[in-house]
């Protein structure tokens, strides 16, 4: 599998996922249609569907606009809430795009109706990748506009968390350095934190993505994940690590973060 990481607005992304056997694709969180269908073009492959992470505008907001460009198209939510949608999906519901095998993943908690989209290329040692929209960032998490800490407890840890360690990551926006600065707060003394900081602000400086990272980096410099770790629950005043998901969010949504 290809994916192409297509920026959209300020900080959002944009996903092109390529069967290179096939040549049929989907799109993440079509935003932006014109750039999608510009991509579409320049690496000649046919788009059959569209994957919505949650119904939040800059991430659903491109789909009737898509659709009416390039009509045809199967449109996947897990919430009513998603523009042009065609097929409503829930946890572990299964699609296929070419011969890539997709596994919708339920995560509520930033919205309720929020779906991550896990990918297999079946009989290959390719790594998956999982597309986390606004449920998992790198080195962070979205807050919890519709849900409770267990929800994202389960999502993160449960769910996304007992994935392929070597999934590659694809999230909603570029909030890696702020994520990582937050980071550095709950634990000053995680080297991860501090390695991953400075590779951010280099790749920022040159222009490219953070994106991908993987699980099992996640698993090292990311607070909403390392909530079973006693430094994070130390940092929180929480020994459980649900109450401590609840903790450091509630941290974060009102975290100054640092001009260095
Ligand atoms: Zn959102």
């Amino acid at each position: 599998m290809k994916v192409e990481i297509l920026p959209a607005l300020t900080d959002n992304y944009m996903y092109l996922l390529i069967d290179q056997d096939t040549r049929e694709a989907a799109i993440v969180d079509p935003v932006q249609p014109q750039k999608v269908l510009d991509a579409v073009k320049k690496h000649g492959v046919k788009l059959t569907t569209v994957l919505t992470t949650h119904h939040h505008w800059d991430h659903a907001g491109g789909n009737e606009k898509l659709v009416k460009l390039e009509p045809g198209l199967r449109v996947c939510g897990g919430d009513s809430r998603v523009g042009a949608l065609t097929q409503r999906v829930s946890h572990l519901t299964a699609l296929q795009v070419g011969s890539l095998s997709v596994k919708c993943l339920s995560t509520p908690c930033h919205t309720s109706g929020h779906i991550c989209y896990y990918v297999t290329k079946p009989n290959s040692s390719e790594p998956p990748a999982v597309f986390t929209g606004d449920t998992l960032f790198v080195a962070g998490c979205g807050k919890f506009f519709e849900g409770t800490p267990e929800e994202m407890y389960k999502a993160l840890i449960e769910i996304l968390g007992s994935l392929d360690p070597k999934t590659r990551v694809y999230c909603g926006h570029e909030y890696t350095i702020n994520n990582l600065k937050f980071a550095r707060h709950v634990e000053p003394g995680n080297p991860s934190i501090q390695e991953k900081l400075a590779w951010a602000k280099a790749r920022y400086d040159s222009g490219e993505p953070t994106i991908p990272s993987t699980l099992a980096e996640e698993f090292t410099y990311n607070p909403f994940m390392r909530v079973r770790e006693k430094s994070v629950q130390d940092h929180a005043g929480e020994s459980d690590p649900v109450r401590a998901m609840g903790a450091i969010r509630r941290e974060k949504d009102n975290f100054r973060v640092p001009r260095d």
